[in-house]
């Protein structure tokens, strides 16, 4: 059962909008994914049996109390809401506090993982804090649910001491043989130990009911994203044009901010467009349209004619082939690294893909080549190195439309080249956008968008640019001055 929520959750997560981890941390969603379902785990797999078997002797103690003695039957089953109503009463305060508990220990884990990803900042007081707080709280819960257990024991000794001076009256005065009260005691032991264990198992339902609270929200927070009907095209070996007809765009966590505005334009099959403009100008957020991972406030952007919200989102993903300024490597294998989104890859696909990114030569260098093992986030490889990498990662999928954010370190000369040489040779072979930084880019592509706070502004080639554009000329004076 744990594994199949936990798959959900996760299945869910996924699929959901980059906006929503922007309101809710990551760190804190992953302590749900694996703290919340290993408590369902336990009470799954521990309580509800306990609770069962417990549930099963209170009935048959019942009936055999009943059976021996209904007079003294009767005082103990009046005795039983002096038992039940605490455990209402405290267990709705244990669920609270256990909600909060799971809470702290979230912020607890989150704080490690963010101090160990930037382990030079990591501060021991405020980590201490949190702690300190999550300690604070699950005391409180402790606390709480003892004095539960302490008021229920009290109760139920409480009746079995009655139980035994009326009892023990009955039999003095010969109404029943000693032999029945000992069966009645025996059967009232049984009853009591049931309703005690049934009462812990609740208070660990009730934590449980807290956790499965925090899971369920995920599970019902609705994806801003919804897949197209599918159809139109889905022909990956022809190239794909795109168009943009006037595109608004603002994010939905600053809704003042207009981060494009009446942004038109097309690109044909096959062509090459520099996307180019100040940092901030909104060229990455493009980007993150086109794929939808944001849709637009208005107008329509369509691949190949096709309006993208029509489309399946994993054909319209599949088409582009996303080169990000900053990649992502995982901590594992370079080809592990590669084929993770085309794990049947074969050898010589991948070796395909490695040369056209001219990323083959250097890991050919490395002693243990493909298999060489890189850090969380690529450490061990440097800035052009993961980006040649990321390229020949976008190529094995075979993508029709190349987006590439071009590095914004500095990359040393030769980086630089193989990059260039390797969209040079890919060239009319797939359409191409990519955000330049770099006057060679530009030099090199069919045509230049520039936007400007979120406008295009102009279009053009470098030198018809120069000539009739002030603006850019000023731009690239600045920005390729270097
Ligand atoms: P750079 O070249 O520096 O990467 P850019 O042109 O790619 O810049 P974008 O990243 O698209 O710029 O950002 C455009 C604007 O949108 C910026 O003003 C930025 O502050 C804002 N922005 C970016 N991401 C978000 C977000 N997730 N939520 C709110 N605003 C954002």
């Amino acid at each position: 059962m744990s594994a199949d929520i936990r798959l959900a959750v996760f299945d869910h997560l996924v699929h959901m909008h980059p906006g929503y981890f922007e309101d809710n941390a990551p760190s804190e969603i992953q302590s749900r994914i694996t703290t919340d379902t290993t408590l369902l785990q336990t009470v799954i797999g521990s309580s509800v049996s306990i609770a069962l078997r417990n549930i099963l002797m209170f009935f048959g103690g019942m009936v055999l109390l009943f059976l021996t003695n209904a007079k003294l039957s009767l005082i103990v089953l009046g005795s039983v809401p002096f038992v039940v109503l605490p455990v209402i009463f405290f267990g709705r305060r244990v669920r609270t506090l256990s909600r909060s508990s799971q809470d702290r220990l979230a912020d607890v884990g989150s704080h490690a993982g963010e101090s160990f990803r930037h382990i030079k900042g990591a501060d021991m007081r405020s980590f201490a804090s949190r702690v300190e707080e999550a300690l604070r709280v699950s005391l409180q819960r402790v606390w709480l649910r003892s004095v539960l257990i302490a008021v229920v024991m009290l109760l139920v000794f409480g009746a079995i001491a009655m139980l035994l001076w009326v009892g023990g009256q009955d039999v003095l005065a010969g109404n029943t043989s000693p032999g029945d009260l000992a069966a009645f005691i025996f059967y009232a032991f049984i009853v009591a130990g049931s309703v005690g264990a049934i009462s812990e198992v609740w208070s660990d339902l009730q934590r449980a009911a807290g956790a499965t609270e925090r899971l369920i929200e995920i599970l019902e927070s609705p994806w801003a994203i919804v897949d197209g009907h599918g159809g139109g095209q889905s022909n990956s070996d022809q190239l794909h044009g795109l168009s943009l007809d006037r595109v608004n765009f603002t994010y939905p966590s600053r809704p003042e901010q207009a981060v494009l505005q009446d942004v038109s334009f097309a690109i044909a099959p096959g062509e090459m467009v520099a996307l180019v403009g100040p940092s901030g100008a909104g060229k990455s957020t493009l980007f993150d349209l086109l794929q939808r991972f944001y849709d637009p406030d208005s107008g329509v952007i369509s691949l190949a004619g096709d309006d993208i919200r029509s489309l399946k989102l994993q054909d319209l993903r599949g088409t582009f082939g996303f080169v990000p300024q900053d990649p992502v490597l995982f901590a594992g294998s370079l080809r592990e690294n590669l084929t993770y989104a085309k794990e049947n890859a074969s050898d010589e696909e991948i070796a395909t893909a490695l040369k056209a990114a001219n990323a083959g030569d250097f890991i050919a260098a490395l002693p243990k080549g493909l298999e060489t093992r890189v850090g969380e986030g690529g450490i061990g490889l440097s800035g052009g190195q993961r980006q040649r990498l990321a390229i020949a990662r976008a190529l094995l999928l075979k993508p029709s439309f190349l987006l590439l954010d071009e590095a914004t370190s500095a990359l040393d000369a030769e980086s630089e080249q193989y990059i260039r040489q390797s969209v040079e040779a890919l060239k009319g072979d797939m359409t191409i956008l990519v955000i330049a930084h770099r006057l060679s880019t530009v030099r090199q592509a069919n045509r230049i968008l520039v936007l400007e706070e979120g406008a295009l502004i102009a279009s053009g080639s470098h030198d018809e640019l120069i000539a009739s554009n002030p603006l850019y000329a000023r731009f690239a004076n600045i920005q390729f001055s270097t």
